[in-house]
């Protein structure tokens, strides 16, 4: 999320004519005001297993100076995957009714591992929720310009209560997308891929490589949420991040598309109205209030 383009929700999910995944039915769509009830029970955009549960809630706290402690270290500001992983851990006290950090004091370690095993979706939203529960809904962006000429007004306000949240109300169910040109191996062509959802892990790793390179972080992206590629007669090929490479340029942004329509949590593209009357839209961000450059 933040400063990584690959993981703005897409908007135009409707104008797909033929074999909508269902997944991507079952998405729906509130307002952040009517979705998120109470700032401290958050009901998770993609509910995800754990155990022998099916995990939907979680129950945040304010961050204070001994969170920020912990997570304000400077590998974490290298990776902003790890930080979110940080923070989560940190000021999520509950999942549910009976996951607490507690039950594992013995092993703290394994409370973190929830952490990184959750969809990203959900983590991504989490750090919003935490965000909001000490700001309020109205969030600075102080590095946003206006990009009339004669204007280049710096730093705005924008409310996100009346911003879309999307959610599923089970686990995900991955769906299968055909590809137009496919991967060749032996003579053979596979065309068609499951998307899956990604986690914290992925994040963690994904982070890093998107300063480096979009396209590379996007070659991750697609091998984490890819397990397989096959054909119609179900030869198949695992898919990593050599096959990912090796796709066309049509085929990965088949793909990614894909991916990014079957997104979930808090819509981060707002349009802004600045006092000179320009409209356009911006990434709303709250990194900058967790982080201590
Ligand atoms: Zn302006």
């Amino acid at each position: 999320m933040a400063k990584d383009k690959a993981f703005i929700p897409n908007k135009k999910v409707e104008n797909k004519t033929t074999d909508i995944p269902p997944v991507l039915n079952d998405i729906k769509t509130l307002s952040f005001k009517e979705y998120q009830k109470y700032p401290e029970i958050i009901t998770l955009p993609e509910p995800f297993k754990y155990v022998d549960q099916v995990i939907t809630k979680a129950y945040i706290k304010e961050v204070t100076g001994a969170e920020e402690e912990e997570y304000n270290t400077p590998q974490n500001k290298e990776n902003f995957g790890r930080l979110v992983t940080s923070i989560c851990s940190a000021c999520i006290t509950q999942f549910n009714e009976d996951i607490t950090p507690q039950r594992f004091q013995q092993k703290p370690i394994e409370w973190r591992e929830i952490i990184r095993s959750m969809p990203m979706s959900d983590r991504d939203y989490l750090l919003f929720c935490i965000y909001i529960l000490s700001e309020g809904t109205e969030i600075e962006l102080k590095d946003v310009t206006c990009p009339n000429p004669s204007c280049r007004s710096r730093g705005f306000i924008v409310d996100i209560k009346e911003q879309g949240v999307r959610y599923l109300e089970k686990p995900f169910e991955p769906f299968e997308i055909t590809i137009p040109k496919g991967y060749k191996f032996k003579d053979k062509i596979y065309n068609k891929v499951k998307i899956g959802t990604s986690t914290g892990i992925m994040q963690e790793r994904v982070f890093p490589l998107f300063a480096q390179s979009p396209s590379k972080a996007d070659t991750l992206t697609m091998a984490s949420c890819i397990d397989t590629i096959y054909n119609d007669k179900n030869d198949a090929q695992k898919f990593n991040m050599d096959v990912a490479r090796s796709l066309t340029k049509a085929d990965r942004t088949v793909i990614m598309e894909a991916i990014s329509e079957s997104t979930v949590g808090i819509e981060l593209i707002v349009d802004m109205q600045c006092k000179c009357g320009r409209q356009f839209p911006t990434l709303v961000t709250v990194t900058d209030f967790f982080v201590r450059w």
